[in-house]
């Protein structure tokens, strides 16, 4: 049997552009270091977007993509919640990829190895039908993957809601974390996005292995104790950071003004304002932090959609809805002239994030941008919107202690003195220069632990050697 045919791997991402872009760069390394071919297998639920088909354009020709039926989620409630959908989509795209490795079977190019994400554990049914390995790619950190190892027996053992226990939970080698800190589905545990979340967290202890885009100097205790073998507890192999530097793959654009404004400006001078690939605020939020940039003085590039009411509004394409421009406070364009710049819906990340102008970054705290904040030493203000972020800014802002948190007032805004007060203290203060000397320490770690040597470099061999030695079982069984 030719090589090609025995190292295949087949990765499901979920829908959402932040699923996506860590795991493209992840099969790039199973294909360049580690001599598999890797086929991407897109459940969905309409057509790819604009996003997705330019990230996929811009993959080298060893990695394969394939897009499933779409799915009908039209007895959805508009009001269902991302995991829901998201969980749903992969559950009912199983028949065509159980049709998808039939034929795969047949042409003897079954995948040795399955890997999904946190959200697509339901596509274990037809791994396990082909004799496929079942691994998770959890593209969060340490801590929210122990809270998931725990979630069933936390769940069986619970009366109450998270959000009403008087004591914080403790999870292994994890911090205190008190209800209301835990991502939005488990804010409400009657509501559909729980049923999923823990639905899928259940699962978990199906996988043969769990990889980590975390690194042991950054989460030294919930690495430590997510490697303690225990029961229902696959082996967790830290690999990150696994990050994406062609962030203007996303657009197809490589031509960014804002890269050229950098150019121009001082050194470690610009805040870099940006909620992820989805996020969006409301009209009064938008407009005080708007207030609150000009108040500050400071420099900055805020990559701005309009408003919505609901927080992930433009998870599932990244675009704003309308022309943002029209919703900042008037004058703002004016007032901000030379010092500030304002992108519509995407930017060049890591680039901007690379860039030695950039001196801080007021974040929604979404994984990736996390990592890729490390990876290039930029300290951070914490403004956690939805899904798991609250968890991630608590574990940055406590533990870690490379973010001020942006707090909210009462009334869940931040109001625009908040914003003067968080972003004057990260990019001029002696608070500024303790985090941003933390986050060089962290940066180094991170350059550490992907040499040839590093921890994360051996972890990932480790996880590809398993793979390779999964091979003849997978050969035998290709008469399925
Ligand atoms: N991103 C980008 N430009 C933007 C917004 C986002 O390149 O204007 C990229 C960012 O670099 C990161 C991803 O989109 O790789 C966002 O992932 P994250 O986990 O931070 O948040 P999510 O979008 O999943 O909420």
């Amino acid at each position: 049997m030719a090589e090609a045919k025995i190292l295949h791997i087949a990765i499901i991402p979920t829908p959402g552009v932040g699923h996506l872009i860590p795991l493209v760069e992840f099969a790039k390394r199973l294909v360049d270091h580690h001599g598999f071919t890797v086929t991407f297998i897109f459940p969905g639920e309409s057509p790819p977007s604009s996003a997705q088909i330019s990230i996929l354009n811009s993959l080298p020709s060893s990695i394969a993509y394939v897009f499933l039926h779409p799915v009908d989620l039209s007895d959805l409630p508009s009001t269902a919640g991302i995991e829901t959908r998201i969980s749903l989509t992969v559950t009912r795209s199983n028949p065509s990829l159980r049709e998808l490795f039939g034929s795969l079977s047949a042409e003897k190019r079954l995948p040795a190895v399955l890997v999904v994400d946190l959200f697509g554990t339901d596509a274990f049914d037809v791994a396990a039908e082909f004799h496929v390995s079942p691994y998770i790619f959890n593209p969060s950190n340490a801590n929210v993957l122990s809270f998931l190892l725990q979630l069933p027996k936390l769940d069986e053992t619970l009366s109450c809601e998270f959000k009403d226990l008087t004591e914080p939970i403790k999870i292994p080698g994890c911090g205190l974390i008190t209800g209301k800190d835990l991502s939005d589905p488990c804010q409400d545990r009657s509501g559909d996005a729980y049923k999923w979340l823990l639905h899928n967290a259940k699962r978990f202890k199906e996988a043969d292995g769990i990889l980590l885009n975390s690194f042991l100097d950054l989460e030294p205790n919930a690495i430590k104790a997510l490697q303690e073998p225990g029961p229902d507890k696959p082996p967790v192999y830290p690999i990150g950071p696994i990050v994406n530097t062609c962030s203007s793959c996303v657009n197809g654009n490589d031509e960014y003004e804002c890269l050229n404004w950098l150019d121009n400006q001082p050194l470690g001078s610009v805040l870099y304002v940006s909620f992820g690939s989805g996020g969006t605020l409301t009209c009064e939020q938008l407009n005080e932090l708007a207030l609150g940039l000009v108040e500050s003085g400071k420099r900055f590039i805020w990559v701005i959609r309009s408003p919505s009411e609901i927080a992930h509004s433009s998870f599932f394409n990244s675009n704003s809805q309308t022309d943002p421009l029209p919703f900042l406070p008037p004058g703002f364009l004016d007032r901000t002239k030379g010092k500030g710049l304002v992108v519509p819906s995407w930017a060049p990340q890591f680039q901007i994030l690379a860039h030695p102008s950039t001196g801080g970054f007021l974040t929604h705290c979404g994984w990736n941008s996390t990592l890729e904040s490390i990876v290039n030493g930029v300290p951070l203000i914490a403004w956690p919107l939805y899904a798991e972020q609250k968890t991630n800014a608590l574990l940055l802002v406590e533990d870690v202690k490379v973010a001020l948190r942006a707090r909210n007032s009462e009334d869940v805004i931040v109001r625009k003195e908040e914003v003067v007060r968080v972003v004057k203290r990260l990019m001029e203060g002696e608070e500024g220069k303790a985090i941003r000397n933390k986050m060089k320490e962290l940066k180094e770690g991170a350059v550490r632990v992907l040499r040839g040597d590093g921890l994360s470099t051996k972890a990932l061999t480790e996880v590809s050697l398993k793979w390779k030695s999964h091979q003849p079982e997978v050969e035998q069984d290709t008469t399925h």
